[in-house]
C-alpha cells in the first residue's frame, strides 16, 4: 500500500468549489488525508505536480472493452491501461461482447477483471435483450444485485427496434431504478450505411445513414421514458434535431441525460474525402451544422457527459476498403488533451465545465458513490484523481498507445494538455505519463497465472487480498 503520496503545488479543480489557488494534497489510506498550503509529507513520498491540475479522475460512460469474446482488438488489461494513461478512474463498458455481457456470470467476470488490473474501476453496463438480438429481457434484476452492481442497460451497437420490448425495458428499469441507455437508430433506415447522408455521401458514392435515422430512435426513446418513468440516457447523440429534442425533453422536466462524444464534435462528414477508415463510425460523423449544434448544446447544459465510445479493432478491420471496414475509433487516451485543446482553449466550454462533463456528471447519472468515487478532491475524499498539465504540447502517436488498438483519427494531430499521473484509490497507478506497475499488483497477476483458469470470485478475492 506504500505510505501514501503528497501532491506538491498543483491547483485542485472540485465541484462545486471550482479552480483553486496551488496547494499540497495528502493522500493517505486511499483517501484524500489533507489539502493544504505547506503540508508536512511525514512518510508519504512526495510528487511535485507545480503547474498541474489536480481534479477527480476522468468517468467514462461509454466504452468498448471488448472482453470476453474478442480479445485480439482489446481485452479489460489493455483497456485499463488505456484508461489509466488517459486519466480515468472508472470505465463503464458496453455488453457487446461474445458473449454478450447479458446475465450476472458474464457481468461479474468483466467487473473481476477490472479488480485483477486493479487501475481503474471496470465497470460493465447490462444488455437489455438476451443476446442483444432484441426478443427477450435479459434478466436485469439479477444483473443489478449482483457483485458488478449493474445499473446501466444498453443492447449498445444495436437499437432495440421492437418498441413494445423497449418499453418492457424500461418499465422494469424503473422498478430498479436502473438507467436505460439508448443507441438511437432505425435500423430501416440505416441497413448499409457507411457514413452521414448528405452532400459528401453523394460527393464519394457512399451510402448514406440519414440523420433521421438517429432522430427517430431518439423520439421514440424520449417518448416511452415519458410514458414508463424510467431515466432514460442517449447514447453518442449527433445531429442537430437529437439535441433539440432533448432540450425539450429536459425542459419538460423528464429525466432524459445524453452524451455526446469527442469525435461527433471534432469531426464532420467533410473529413471522409479520402476514404479514411478512422472517420467511419456509428452514428457517422455528420454535417458541419450538426456540429454548431452540438456545441451549443454543450455549452448551454442539453449535452450533460463527454464520452469516447472508445471501439477499438484490429488493423486488419480497419486497413481495408471503406465499406468493409468496421466502425469505431478509440478515444481514452486522446480525450481529456482533445477537450483542452479543442473546446476549453477555444472557449466553448469553461475548463470547470468541460471537467464536469467528464466527472461530475456521468457520476451522478451512474450513482457512482456506491462505488466509493466522489467527484472532489476535499479530505475525506476517496484518492481517485487526474493530475494533467495544461500547458504540455503533444503530438499524438498513435504506436504509444496503451490500447491494443491504434484505429485513431488523431494521429498526428498537436494537443495541449496532458494526463502527468492518474492516482487510483490513492495508488500512483500512472506516474509521468506512464504506467507504474506497483508490487502488489504484479503479485497479483503472477498468482493467477501460476493458479491457471480460476473463477472469477477466487481471482477478485486474490486480488482483494493483495490490498487496492
Ligand atoms: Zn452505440
Amino acid at each position: 500500500m506504500g505510505n501514501g503520496v503528497l501532491l506538491r503545488g498543483g491547483r485542485v479543480l472540485s465541484f462545486p468549489a471550482g479552480l483553486g489557488a496551488e496547494t499540497d494534497i495528502l493522500v493517505e489510506k486511499g483517501v484524500v488525508a489533507a489539502v493544504g498550503q505547506g503540508l508536512s509529507p511525514g512518510r508519504a513520498e512526495v510528487v511535485d505536480v507545480s503547474g498541474c491540475i489536480v481534479a477527480p479522475g476522468l468517468v467514462e460512460l461509454h466504452a468498448h472493452l471488448r472482453e470476453p469474446g474478442m480479445e485480439y482488438k482489446e481485452d479489460v488489461a489493455s483497456g485499463s491501461r488505456a484508461a489509466a494513461c488517459g486519466g480515468y478512474s472508472a470505465v463503464f463498458c458496453m455488453p457487446n461482447t461474445e458473449p454478450a455481457i447479458d446475465n450476472s456470470s458474464v457481468a461479474e467476470y468483466v467487473f473481476d477483471r477490472g479488480v485483477d488490473e486493479g487501475l481503474c474501476m471496470v465497470l460493465p453496463h447490462g444488455a437489455i435483450t438476451q443476446g442483444r438480438a432484441g426478443e427477450t429481457l435479459a434478466p436485469m434484476g439479477e444483473m443489478g444485485t449482483c457483485r458488478a452492481g449493474v445499473m446501466g442497460f444498453s443492447d449498445d451497437g444495436s437499437p432495440v427496434s421492437d418498441s413494445e420490448i423497449m418499453r418492457r425495458a424500461m418499465e422494469y428499469a424503473r422498478t430498479m431504478n436502473a438507467l436505460v441507455i439508448s443507441h438511437s437508430e432505425e435500423p430501416s433506415l440505416s441497413a448499409g450505411g457507411q457514413m452521414n447522408e448528405g452532400y459528401y455521401s453523394t460527393l464519394l458514392g457512399l451510402r448514406g445513414i440519414p440523420p433521421e435515422s438517429e432522430e427517430i430512435g431518439v423520439f421514440r426513446d424520449i417518448c416511452l421514458a415519458e410514458k414508463t418513468g424510467a431515466r432514460l440516457h442517449l447514447a453518442h447523440v449527433s445531429t442537430a434535431r437529437s439535441v433539440d429534442l432533448v432540450r425539450d425533453a429536459k425542459r419538460r422536466g423528464l429525466p432524459v441525460t445524453c452524451e455526446v462524444t469527442t469525435h461527433h464534435i471534432l469531426l464532420d462528414d467533410s473529413g471522409l474525402t479520402d476514404y479514411d477508415t478512422n472517420m467511419k463510425m456509428n452514428p457517422p460523423l455528420r454535417s458541419k451544422a450538426d456540429v454548431d449544434a452540438l456545441l451549443e448544446a454543450l455549452a448551454d447544459g442539453t449535452i450533460d457527459v463527454i464520452a469516447t465510445d472508445h471501439a477499438p479493432h484490429a488493423p486488419h478491420e480497419k486497413e481495408t476498403e471503406f465499406d468493409r471496414a468496421e466502425f469505431g475509433v478509440v478515444g481514452l487516451e486522446t480525450c481529456l488533451a482533445l477537450v483542452l485543446t479543442r473546446l476549453v482553449e477555444t472557449g466553448v466550454l469553461s475548463l470547470e465545465k468541460a471537467l464536469e462533463k467528464l466527472t461530475l456528471a456521468p457520476s451522478r447519472i451512474m450513482d457512482m458513490g456506491r462505488w466509493g468515487y466522489m467527484p472532489t478532491v476535499e479530505e475525506g475524499a476517496p484518492a481517485n484523481l487526474v493530475v494533467f498539465n495544461p500547458e504540455t504540447e503533444w503530438i499524438v502517436d498513435p504506436r504509444a498507445f496503451k490500447s491494443r488498438a491504434r484505429n485513431t483519427p488523431y494521429g498526428g494531430w498537436r494537443l495541449r494538455g496532458r494526463v502527468v499521473h492518474t492516482v487510483f484509490r490513492g495508488r500512483l497507478v500512472v506516474r509521468e505519463g506512464d504506467l507504474s506497475p506497483g508490487p502488489e499488483q504484479g503479485t497479483a497477476r503472477k498468482k493467477q497465472k501460476d493458479a491457471g483458469r480460476v473463477g472469477a470470485g477466487e481471482r477478485a478475492s486474490a486480488a482483494a487480498g493483495t490490498g487496492d
